[in-house]
């Protein structure tokens, strides 16, 4: 039986063992997901030493270990390599190849909605491919963060923005198609901002995305709801880039994509219900 895990920290919250055991199990494959916490300050060469040393197969990775994951790895994909930053790593002998398959799904979920203007709060591995999952969908961008460090690398991206105290200089509030809270901050029950600029900023939007999911709404979305926006949360794109994923780890032809999309939204229905 081969063995398959999602990784993270944290990675209670993670359906990705509910969605892809029951797909395993549909399409009669031997095989098993798992999930595994690592600690939060490994580094490059734990990671991949970890992966080599086990007897997993293919691994999903998650908060907050996207960029490192790409130094861990020998060999990327070409989009991986434009953003430095993998959800999905295949071994294969003593090399691990890294692919995102975050950008693909946050593609799909842009492409129901007239989008024109983003602004993207957060700078981690998911903002990179969800800023170039914009780019592609030809949307346009700013981005804001806690650390200023952190958006450097979204300077070819469009505008970034400070967030200082817990706010953005009155300038930056202004009309975005779509907020998108790519920061981890739902999954502690936070916003990532103060309440009252998000507030102005939902009042301008014509959409609200959290890339975190919960069976009940996110307090983003939450928050959404309470202005009178439209929201949705990460469970789309955890459908779509997981089922991208597991056509890679179980080397299936893109012809059963959307079987593998429906087994994976029928486990996670039965889990919503
Ligand atoms: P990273 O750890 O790489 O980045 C985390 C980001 O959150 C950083 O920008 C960080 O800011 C910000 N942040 C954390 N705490 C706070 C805070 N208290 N206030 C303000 N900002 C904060 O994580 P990822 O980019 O990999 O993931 C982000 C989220 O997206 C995760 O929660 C993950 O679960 C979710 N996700 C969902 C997916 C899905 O399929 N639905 C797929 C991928 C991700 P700073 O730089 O200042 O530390």
């Amino acid at each position: 039986m081969k063995t398959y895990a999602v990784i993270g920290n944290p990675i209670k919250h993670s359906l990705s063992p509910l969605i892809h055991n029951y797909t395993i199990e549909k399409l009669g494959i031997n095989a098993r997901y798992i999930k595994i916490l690592l600690p939060e300050n490994i580094d490059a060469k734990y990671l991949r030493n970890f992966i080599l040393d086990s007897d997993i197969e293919g691994i999903n990775i998650t908060v907050p270990f996207k960029e490192l994951a790409f130094s861990s790895t020998n060999v990327n994909d070409g989009i991986a390599n434009k953003i430095q930053a993998i959800n999905t790593i295949i071994k294969d002998h003593n090399n691990l190849r890294g692919y995102n398959t975050d950008i693909v799904g946050l593609q799909k979920c842009f492409e129901k909605y007239n989008l024109k203007s983003a602004l993207i709060i957060g700078a981690g591995g998911s903002a990179r491919s969800a800023a170039l999952a914009l780019k592609n969908s030809g949307i346009s961008m700013s981005i804001a963060n806690r650390t200023p460090s952190k958006l450097k690398f979204f300077e070819q991206f469009g505008p970034t923005i400070h967030i200082k105290n817990n706010d953005i200089d009155s300038l930056y509030i202004q009309k975005y198609s779509v907020i998108i809270n790519a920061t981890s901050t739902s999954l502690n029950n936070i916003l990532p901002m103060n309440k009252k600029t998000l507030e102005e900023l939902f009042q301008n939007s014509s959409l609200i995305f959290d890339l975190v999911y919960s069976k009940d709404e996110t307090i983003f979305c939450n928050l959404a709801k309470e202005c009178n926006i439209n929201y949705l949360d990460g469970k789309d794109m955890l459908i779509f880039q997981a089922a991208m994923s597991f056509l890679y780890f179980h080397k299936l032809d893109t012809s059963l994509l959307e079987l593998v999309i429906k087994y994976m939204q029928e486990a996670l229905n039965s889990f919503l219900d």
